[in-house]
């Protein structure tokens, strides 16, 4: 079955944008993804057909009105995973990426302005997922990014399955360096190991680069992981162990 992305917005153009071109837009043509955008000005009732009105309590911007929001909603079928974009919500990570796209699509919320009527979240189940620890203008390149990274991982999307495996946050660590032709750039030179065609060595140089490189750059994901993403033989492993000794 395809997998289906329905986007709530007020600015439909923005889709499917760079998500158009290359691998995904590839996908797109092949029916692999499907991708359909609700314009949230549709829902509007009054004469002017706004979306948003004035802070309750005063203050600067504008909200968006539930009525409105909650309409649109609930002019898309059940079914999927209905989720808004909010600085507020879950920090999105390959975890939910992966839980996402093994799924049979998601319905994508993007606010604008000040941000939504806090009665939609209590009258409908929405799920807010944030991209980070900044502030976007709206939801829509929110959006465009949690799409971008659930399509990469539908089966027949990247041309090497084995590609998406060993990547960043796959395994709970940063990816290993990579390097290729020409040999010496800038009298740099590519790693004599990954020129040996020893590929147990290979394979613990890269998993020792990205052992440093998670250490040096993210710690939290060490600390965040543990030693869970490789349980020990007695599978029973559970307090956290240094892993210098592999
Ligand atoms: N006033 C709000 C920000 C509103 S930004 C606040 O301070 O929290 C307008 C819209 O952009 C939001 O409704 C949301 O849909 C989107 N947005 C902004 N930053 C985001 C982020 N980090 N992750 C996901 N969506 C975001």
């Amino acid at each position: 079955m395809t997998w289906a992305a329905t986007i709530l917005t007020l600015y439909p153009e923005m889709f499917p944008g760079p998500l158009g071109l290359s691998l995904a837009g590839k996908a797109l043509a092949e029916g692999r993804w499907s991708l359909e955008t609700v314009q949230i000005r549709d829902f509007a009732t009054d004469r002017h057909r706004s979306v948003d009105d004035t802070p309750a309590g005063g203050g600067a911007g504008m909200v968006m009105r539930a009525d409105v929001l909650a309409a649109a909603l609930d002019s898309v079928p059940d079914g999927r995973p209905k989720l808004v974009m909010s600085p507020r919500g879950r920090p999105l990570d390959q975890a939910l990426v992966r839980a996402l796209a093994a799924g049979p699509g998601a319905t994508i919320l993007c606010g604008r302005f000040e941000g939504i009527d806090e009665r939609l979240f209590e009258a409908r189940p929405l799920v807010p997922v944030s991209v980070g620890d900044y502030v976007l203008s709206g939801g829509e390149p929110a959006a465009l990014a949690l799409l971008d990274a659930c399509i990469r991982l539908l089966p027949g999307v990247m041309g090497a399955p084995s590609s998406g495996e060993e990547e960043s946050f796959e395994s709970g660590l940063l990816e290993y360096p990579h390097y290729t032709r020409p040999v010496e750039w800038e009298g740099r030179r590519i790693p004599e190991v990954l020129r040996s065609g020893d590929h147990a060595k290979i394979a613990a140089w890269r998993r020792q680069q990205a052992e440093a490189e998670t250490r040096l750059r993210r710690p939290d994901l060490i600390e965040r992981h543990g030693d869970a993403r490789r349980p020990s033989p007695s599978g029973a492993q559970k307090k956290k162990k240094k892993k210098k000794d592999e």
